[in-house]
Formats: structure tokens, sequence, C-alpha cells
């Protein structure tokens, strides 16, 4: 497994590959991997000859007041992991590798500006700039995204699609640890207290999916009787949103009909956790 710092060096390797008729998957990273990183590069084996991911917390994606100078980081760990699932090559470059003298911004309108979009108006711009330069440097045949970050699959298949770039977009179930909660690397903020309240937000859009399947398709109503769920069985103090979208478009319907994107994002104290579920009737 090589570590691969630089840009330049990256490209000549990436040559080498593509020289050798080998196709390449990526997963794009923050680092400090866990189970839902792990079953992400599982699959990329399965479709890539190379596989390369990429670990870097791109400050573009975070606000002002957001967690980017207490974001969890442990290379070593994350390059044993790497190394033990078969990892072929990580993409590990330093904030002025990527952003020097930085001008251009990549911005998906209308599907960046929903959901997290409202709370988070940069996220978006700045995840679809880094994936586009990772796009450009590695030159995937296949990129693998996790559905955890559902709207992030959306945003990036959006961009893939309008920009005409060559790769093809592989979405990655979502990993959960035994009670339900999703694998996040935020998940490490949580105290032992505030760990047992994390499951608020799965376990609302379960009982929202239950709704639907017994025949509720009202989508205000059962967006209601989500949040009134969560607030009355757990001690959460503030839902930032729950949301029923069609999937394609992300715009909220009036009613539920076919595929439905159950998705929200809560406050746990300062941590915010999102979570989704993608519904088929
Ligand atoms: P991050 O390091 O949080 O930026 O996430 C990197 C990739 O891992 C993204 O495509 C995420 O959607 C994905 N991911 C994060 N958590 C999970 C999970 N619990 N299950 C599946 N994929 C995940």
């Amino acid at each position: 497994m090589k570590i691969l710092n630089n840009i330049e060096t990256t490209k000549q390797e990436v040559e080498i590959i593509k020289k050798n008729n080998q196709t390449i998957a990526l997963v794009p990273t923050m680092g400090y991997l866990h189970e839902g990183h792990k079953s992400l590069i599982k699959e990329a084996k399965k479709i890539g000859d190379i596989v390369v991911i990429s670990i870097f917390v791109n400050p573009l994606q975070f606000g002002e007041n957001e967690d980017l100078d207490k974001y969890p980081k442990d290379f070593e760990r994350d390059k044993n992991i790497a190394f033990e699932l078969g990892v072929d090559y990580i993409f590990y470059p330093e904030e002025e590798e990527m952003y020097n003298n930085f001008k251009t911004f990549v911005e998906v309108r209308d599907l960046s500006q929903k959901m997290c979009g409202k709370t988070r108006p940069i996220h978006f711009t700045g995840v679809a700039t880094v994936v586009l330069k990772l796009f450009n440097i590695i030159k995937p045949d296949y990129a693998v995204f996790g559905m955890k970050d559902a709207q992030q699959v959306r945003i990036i298949e959006k961009m893939v699609y309008d920009l005409n770039i060559d790769v093809e977009i592989i979405r990655g179930e979502i990993i959960r640890e035994s009670d339900g909660l999703a694998y996040s690397s935020r998940n490490k903020y949580l105290s032992q207290n505030e760990r047992k309240d994390a499951i608020a937000l799965k376990e609302g859009l379960n009982y929202g999916k239950s709704l639907i399947q017994n025949g509720e398709k009202d989508v205000e109503k059962i967006k209601k009787s989500i949040i009134d769920f969560i607030l009355e069985k757990f001690s959460i103090k503030s839902i930032d949103y729950i949301s029923i979208v069609n999937f394609e478009t992300l715009e909220e319907e009036d009613f539920v009909y076919t595929e439905v994107l159950l998705a929200g994002a809560i406050y746990i104290g300062t941590t915010r956790l999102i979570d989704n579920l993608l519904i088929k009737i």
C-alpha cells in the first residue's frame, strides 16, 4: 500500500495504472475510519482492480462555527485498517497541497440548498468542489459513497451527470451499530448519556416508515408524528429538520407515492447527527 501526499506524484501513479488497463475504485473519506467506511472499501474492492481511498478533512465543507478544528483524526489507525482491507493507495494531502490560492467552487444548485443545506449553506459546495478535484486527480472509474449521506450522494450524482464526468457512482448501504445508530466519526463526540439518545432520529424515522407502511400518505402529518415521537420518547432539545422527499429531486411533495427518502438531522448536546431511510412503496 502506498501513501500519496502529492498531487503530481498521484497523477503519475494513476497514469501507470491506466496504461496497465486497470480500473480504479475511489472511496473519498475524511478519515477516522469506522465500519461504514470499511463497508465502502469492501465494495470498492469488488468492483475495481485498484482501490484508492482519500483521507482529507476538507475545510471548504465546514461552516465557521462548525467542528473543523476538533474533527477526530488518527492516521496510524486508518493506515492499518486500510492495509488490512487491501487498499492499494491512500491519497492523504495536506490542506496547502489541495487549496493553494484557491478560487474555484462547484455549486450544484437547488439540491445543495435543501435539507442539510439550510443549516449548512456552504457545505455541499465544499463537498462538490473537493470531490471534483479528487476525480480530476485520481480519475476513478468508480467512486463509492455511503447512503448515510444520502443528500451528498444525489448531489454528486447530479454533478457527474451535469458535467459529463466519466465515473460511475456506487451507492453503499448505511452500516449501523447493534442498536441501529449509524456509524459516524462524529459519534466520538457523544458522552455516555448522550449516546443513549443518539438513536432518537433512527427510531423516529422508523416510526415514520411504519406509518407509511400502514397507509399514511400525508407528508406534513408524517413529519409532525416523527417530531412528536422523538420529543416524547427522548430528551432531545433540538431537531434541525425532518424531511420526506422525492429522492431524485430532493423536493418535498404533499403525499408519498413511490420512492421517498425520510431524512433528518438532530442535535444531541452540541453534536449534530444525520440519518435517513430510503423507502420504496
Ligand atoms: P466521511 O468520512 O464522514 O466524510 O464519510 C466518507 C464516506 O463514508 C461517505 O461516502 C459517507 O457517506 C460514508 N459513510 C459514513 N458513515 C457511513 C455509514 N454508517 N455507513 C455507510 N457509509 C458511511
